[in-house]
């Protein structure tokens, strides 16, 4: 079941990936100037802001799988409006389409797959989604190469249907959130649901809990109830961790990658692609193991192990660069450190935000608190897509990438005193550990205010 929903992220990875790849030919087609094609790119990212705001307040109205339904469908519309413009117009109609889409999808997936997941394995079922996401990504990179001789830019943004229509289909099938239902007062509903998700022999103890969650604060809060002070330390964790899983520099990576290893010296562009690809299948493959480790050594180990490891690798490849000569030595110290630091974003503040995210909130705004955190992470995704040429130009090579490292070593700072541990709780002891003592438990029994 929780594979199927993770289709929204594969959705999400796959449609953010794919463009730069069909740009190269959609440029051609509509003779666009680079201010154009900058704003095909650009309109996604302002759709999936607009997407991230919006889905929390809908699916605390209408429920999470209705909006997921919506959205998977959306996707469909969005995929084929693009595929099939006639005209420019039409085109960035279709991205911006596309791009409320994949705002929603990038808060509701991880958000629906906490609230039907079993607290023991709620860590590597939520990280199904940045698993999807990681794949989309492997796979827009794949088939950016397979339609690049024939220039089939169509082919590449149409196929993104496919998934959509899938996802559709699932959710006419997978259950509503049992606390979703819960909160809505359909505590007969919520109970059937859990029956599918569990086993009729283990709903009533989780039931009860729920019970009392949603009898103690669980009524739909407005948007001003994001300002109450108790929720703060929540908000902090969630909006920081958003900001820093950006401007750690992983999409400039990921998206400027074939630059860098030309500019680091790869013999020609085929094997700056190549090694391109490899960065794809290391992102998919760690992320498989800290899913495997998550809800065993927990969410600040990876977190703080991760990112670590990112600030040491940035540093390897910002000195690699001061020391630029073109040698093959060089170009391979890059290559590696490129792949490490990917490797280590894959292990932490890939997965472990969005897990966060969805779990640190309370029932009552959950939702709309979610949409703040994804919001704050598209808004810093733009901001560091926009300023990354810029900084290059200005700082030159070296300086960027060790700004990154440095700004890995303040995201330490804040997981280390900031974030709480949330493996093997319930959903609704994190919001108590929040709300009675206005704490999170931390790793080996320590507290955090
Ligand atoms: C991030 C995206 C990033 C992707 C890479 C996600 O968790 O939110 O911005 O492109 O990971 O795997």
């Amino acid at each position: 079941m929780a594979g199927l929903a993770a289709l929204g992220g594969l959705l999400f990875g796959y449609d953010t990936g794919v463009i730069s790849g069909a740009l190269l030919f959609i440029r051609q087609e509509f003779a666009m100037s680079p201010t154009m094609e900058g704003l095909v790119a650009a309109i996604a990212l302002a759709g999936a802001a607009g997407g991230a705001l919006v889905g929390g307040a809908l699916s605390d109205r209408f429920g999470r799988r209705l909006v997921i339904l919506g959205t998977a469908l959306l996707f469909v519309v969005g995929a084929l409006v693009s595929a099939g413009a006639g005209t420019l117009g039409l085109l960035l109609l279709g991205r911006l389409v596309t791009g409320v889409a994949i705002g929603i999808a990038s808060m509701l997936t991880p958000l629906y797959l906490a609230e039907i997941a079993p607290s023991g394995n709620r860590g590597a079922l939520v990280s199904l989604n940045q698993l999807a996401i990681t794949v989309g990504i492997l796979v827009s990179y794949l088939v950016g190469y397979a339609f690049a001789s024939s220039g089939g830019w169509r082919w590449m943004l149409a196929l993104g249907a496919l998934p959509g229509l899938i996802l559709a289909a699932g959710m006419l099938v997978l259950p509503e959130s049992p606390r979703w239902l819960a909160r809505v007062g359909r505590e007969v509903d919520a109970r059937a649901a859990l029956g599918r998700l569990r086993g009729p022999a283990d709903v009533e103890a989780e039931l009860r809990l729920l019970r009392q969650d949603v009898a103690a604060d669980g009524q739909e809060a407005p948007w001003s109830a994001l300002t109450d002070p108790a929720l703060r330390p929540a908000l902090v964790v969630g909006i920081g961790l958003a900001m820093f899983q950006q401007i750690t520099g992983i999409n400039t990576v990921l998206y400027f990658a074939p630059t860098i290893f030309e500019s680091a010296g790869l013999p020609s562009a085929s094997a700056a692609i190549l090694a391109t690809s490899g960065v794809g299948v290391v992102n998919v493959l760690m992320t498989l193991v800290s899913i495997r480790l998550i809800d065993r050594v927990g969410r600040r180990p990876l977190l703080l192990v991760g990112t670590a490891g990112m600030v040491a690798s940035l540093a390897v490849l910002g000195v690699a660069f001061m020391a630029e000569g073109g040698s093959v030595w060089l170009g391979t110290v890059t290559v590696l450190s490129l792949v490490a630091y990917v490797g280590f974003f894959a292990i932490g503040l890939g997965p472990v935000f969005w897990l966060l995210a969805a779990e640190i909130f309370p029932l009552a705004v959950r939702g709309r608190a979610m949409s703040l955190a994804t919001l704050a992470n598209w808004a810093f995704n733009l901001v560091v897509t926009l300023t990354f040429l810029d900084l290059l130009a200005v700082l030159g090579k070296p300086a960027t990438f060790l700004l990154y490292a440095a700004m890995g070593v303040l995201a330490l700072a804040f997981i280390q005193r900031r974030v709480p541990e949330t493996r093997g709780r319930s959903l609704e002891q994190i919001e108590a550990d929040w709300q009675h003592n206005g704490t999170a438990v931390v790793a080996s029994g320590g507290v955090v205010r």
